[in-house]
This record gives C-alpha cells, sequence and structure tokens, in this order.
C-alpha cells in the first residue's frame, strides 16, 4: 500500500457544507485551537462496525450462507473487487500495513496461485460470472507484481467476472517502482485510476522514514501519467513523520499542489512502536510536537483551500471537476475500505491476504497471515479467519455513521422509516452529547435533520464517533480500533 498509515488519523479536517455549493469565498477553516481541542483518535469508519468487532465465530461457512443469500442480487448490480498483494522491496519505517518486505519475487508466484484459487472459489460459490465496476488492487505494493503477472491477474479476474464497459480500475503504485514506461504498461492493462504514495518530498524526512524518492522523478511520473490520460492521478501524504517542521511541509504542500494531482489524502502519523514494528526504527527525539502537528495540518488546509482543492470529507481533497468532488456536491459520496468514492454503494469482494469484503449486512475478512491464508484455500474453503453479521442496532447506526461522513447530514424520517425507530428516542443520549459541537456551531441539530455545519466538516469523525456504540460501550478504546 502506498500509504499504509495513512488508515490512522487522529484529526479531522476542513470542507463545505453539502447543503451548500462549493465556493472559495465562503470556506470556512478551523482554528488551530478548535482542531487541538478536537484532536482525538478514532476509526475512520470505513466499515461500521471496525473491523476489531468482527468475531472468529463467522467463519467459512456464515460467508458462504450470504453469498446464497445474495443469489439473486449478482446480475442486478456490479460488485466492487478489491485485490490485496502484501508484497513490498523495502521497509518504510512508518509502515501499520499487512505486508512482507522481501527481495525475493519468485514468493509472489505462489501467493498469485492461491489468488487465482480463491477467484475461482468465489466464482464457483457465486455460480454465475458476477460483473464488476470496479477494481482496485492495494497492498503492500502491487507493482511488486512484473507485468506479467499483472497481466496474468487481470486475466484471471476477467475470466471469473465481467467487467462493465466503463469499470473503474485503481493501482496503487510505489513510486520507487515504476517508470515512464511501466504506467504506459500498467495503462495497456486498463487501469484507469492511479495513486501514489509520496508522504513528503523533503529529503530528510524521506531519509528518517526510509523512503527515499525524489521530487524530480515524482514530477515525471506525474507529467507521465498525465499523458497517458489517467482519469484520476492521486497523491497520498503524511504529517507528523520525524524532521517535519510546519515550514518544510508547508513547502512539499506547495510543491504538490503545483503538481496538480485530482486527488490528495492528506494522513496523519500515529507512532504506536509497540504494536508496529518497523516504527521502531523511528527515532521519537525526530518527531514533531502536538502543536506542529496542528499547524501542519491547519496550514495543509488553508494551502489546498486556495490551491483551488474542494475539502470532500476526513483525509480527502480534490479539483472541483474530479469526479469524488462532483460526488460530494451532489450528496452522492459513499465510503468504502479505500476512504471515499463516487461510486454508488455495492457489494465488495475482497481478495487476498487479510482482505475484507462486505456483502450487504456482513463483513468477512481473510486470514491475515499468509501461512493461515494458503492452508485455507488448500482445503478448498475460503479463507476466512473472522468476520460479523450486523445487528439490528449495527444497521441503524451504520446508516447514521454513513450519513455523516459522506452526506453531512442526518434526515430523522429516512432513518425512521428504514429501521423502524422513533429517532429523537432511540439517539436521546447521543443528541445529548452533540451538545458541545452545536455550541462549537460543528453541527446543526434541527426538528428532523443533523447537519454538519461546514466547519463541522473538519471534525466529523468526532461527530460520528458519538453514535458508535462500541466507542460509547469501551471503558476505552482498543489501540486496534484507532486503526481501523
Ligand atoms: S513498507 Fe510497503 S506497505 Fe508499508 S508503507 Fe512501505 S510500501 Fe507501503
Amino acid at each position: 500500500m502506498s500509504a499504509p498509515l495513512t488508515r490512522i488519523d487522529p484529526l479531522m479536517h476542513a470542507t463545505q457544507s453539502p447543503a451548500s455549493p462549493l465556493c472559495a469565498e465562503s470556506h470556512a477553516l478551523p482554528a488551530e485551537n478548535l482542531l487541538a481541542r478536537f484532536d482525538r483518535f478514532g476509526p475512520r469508519y470505513t466499515s461500521y462496525p471496525t473491523a476489531d468487532r468482527f468475531v472468529e465465530a463467522f467463519d467459512g461457512r456464515a460467508l458462504h450462507t450470504a453469498i446464497e443469500d445474495r443469489r439473486d442480487s449478482w446480475s442486478a448490480r456490479p460488485v466492487a473487487l478489491y485485490v490485496h498483494i502484501p508484497f513490498c522491496e523495502s521497509l518504510c519505517y512508518y509502515c501499520a500495513c499487512n505486508k512482507i518486505v522481501t527481495k525475493h519475487k519468485e514468493r509472489a508466484t505462489p501467493y498469485l496461485d492461491s489468488l487465482f484459487r480463491e477467484v475461482e472459489l468465489w466464482r464457483e460459490r457465486i455460480g454465475e460470472r458476477a460483473r464488476a465496476g470496479q477494481l482496485h488492487l492495494g497492498g503492500g505494493t502491487p507493482t511488486y507484481l512484473d507485468d506479467s503477472q499483472l497481466a496474468l491477474l487481470i486475466e484471471r479476474l476477467s475470466s471469473a467476472f465481467e467487467f462493465t464497459p466503463h469499470a473503474e480500475r485503481a493501482i496503487e503504485v510505489d513510486p520507487r517502482t515504476v517508470d515512464r514506461a511501466r504506467l504506459e504498461r500498467l495503462r495497456r492493462l486498463g487501469f484507469n485510476r492511479i495513486s501514489f504514495g509520496v508522504q513528503d518530498l523533503d529529503p530528510a524526512v524521506q531519509e528518517a522514514v526510509h523512503r527515499v524518492q525524489s521530487e524530480a522523478e515524482i514530477a515525471e511520473l506525474m507529467r507521465a501519467a498525465r499523458d497517458l490520460r489517467f482519469d484520476s492521478i492521486n497523491i497520498d501524504l503524511i504529517y507528523g513523520l520525524p524532521r517535519q517542521t510546519p515550514a518544510g511541509f508547508a513547502r512539499t504542500i506547495e510543491r504538490i499542489i503545483a503538481l496538480r494531482p485530482d486527488r490528495v489524502a492528506l494522513y496523519a502519523y500515529a507512532h504506536m512502536p509497540q504494536r508496529f514494528k518497523p516504527q521502531r526504527r523511528i527515532h521519537e527525539s525526530e518527531l514533531p510536537p502536538a502543536a506542529h502537528r496542528v499547524t501542519m495540518l491547519a496550514q495543509a488546509i488553508a494551502a489546498f483551500s486556495t490551491g483551488g482543492y474542494d475539502y470532500v470529507g476526513m483525509d480527502h481533497f480534490a479539483l472541483p471537476q474530479d469526479a469524488l468532488a462532483r460526488a460530494k456536491r451532489q450528496g452522492l459520496l459513499t465510503r468504502d475500505f479505500q476512504g471515499y468514492t463516487a461510486n454508488p454503494e455495492c457489494d465488495l469482494i475482497a481478495l487476498g491476504v487479510s482482505a475484507i469484503s462486505k456483502l450487504g449486512a456482513i463483513y468477512s475478512q481473510n486470514h491475515r497471515d499468509i501461512e493461515g491464508y494458503q492452508e485455507a484455500l488448500k482445503t478448498g474453503n475460503l479463507p476466512v479467519m473472522r468476520g460479523i453479521v450486523l445487528s439490528r442496532d449495527d444497521l441503524v447506526r451504520r446508516s447514521i455513521i454513513m450519513a455523516l461522513m459522506c452526506q453531512g447530514e442526518v434526515s430523522f424520517e429516512s432513518i425512521e422509516q428504514a429501521h423502524l425507530v422513533d429517532f429523537r428516542k432511540a439517539f436521546a443520549s447521543e443528541l445529548q452529547e452533540l451538545a458541545p459541537f452545536e455550541a462549537e456551531n460543528l453541527i446543526r441539530i434541527e426538528p428532523d435533520y443533523l447537519r454538519v455545519t461546514e466547519l463541522g466538516w473538519f471534525f466529523v469523525r468526532a461527530i460520528a464517533m458519538v453514535f458508535d456504540r462500541y466507542v460509547r460501550t469501551s471503558v476505552a478504546m482498543s489501540p486496534r480500533a484507532r486503526l481501523i
């Protein structure tokens, strides 16, 4: 994965209220003291409940039942596909991803064999060639695979799934593993969206995190991606890394804006060396103090805003003409395991070690270790490690949290009709707990609606957390919960 830590962001960012049209003059940017006050760890809500709530009682049989239950809908609506390639050639010290760092490229071959077996098993279980409207290759480093391996992967996926004519095909790219010629070949393989993991352009920071890539090389890759007409180019950045300073990071942001990526994901680094071994190589004395982190975030938000970018939602900025910004304006944003998307909500079939699928009211996660993943497949079973069947309470809270995160508003009536609850009665305590947010003009509690204000978009995660039953019932959120 280009920017794995990016799955962790204790801070919230800014955006426009979906109720008001995007307009540069009307941007409300949060003061540093507000950012500091609401700076808290929390889930990214790429799923609800978050993966740390999945249970091992959910096994392959439970997934099989869920697949059976969807039997009539496979042809009705295209699914999304995610493929996890866990290998990387070198270790980035901030990494919190599920990856295998090895220069032994031959290790990819048996992994791909297992992956192809998993594809076949899904095809057999579904019983037909389901349509696929999206493909996302993540990791690890998908470009660890060579061209022929990637071509074979696409071929196997295409024989099991029928890609729709305008299917979105995205790939995460480590800039150190590609050049213009390689990008051309990726384009020929059908990839139309690309995401570069940049993190920071400052050589001192790159050295401190063991991920050195020159600005000139990144600029050349950006030019090549433009020439090759990728539909959307994303750049991932991280703030809070060792040796970062507000001045240095401001320079990085300025140069990134000059490169004009269609989208930017800006994430916060969370230093948890007890949990993530690679981070033990980071010198704590080199980490920026909390006040500098807040300054870097505030500066970045202001720079992207004046640089012509719309704030899409937690972590994401996009040029106004990009599909993500358009979806935001139209109230059509959705969320999946890659973050915000402009695609309609759909089932997700996720393949590979640790990948998480979503089918209606269930989530199912594959084994997180490669051995367990491969062993399960040898027995002819889908390699399920854990998962969850959502309860009625989970479903209503998922609807509320996703509506807040994606549309910035919750209609009490639509929740009441869909879930047969009396909103004000069922969520009386949550509405009370929103009072401090209302006092700071981050949310408006209206007779029939909750509406996140323009300023409140910076804190939408904290607002959503008020409705998370698992956070509410935990004395303290587990470290794991903070990462998902
Ligand atoms: S080690 Fe691999 S997965 Fe981790 S950040 Fe680096 S490239 Fe991404």
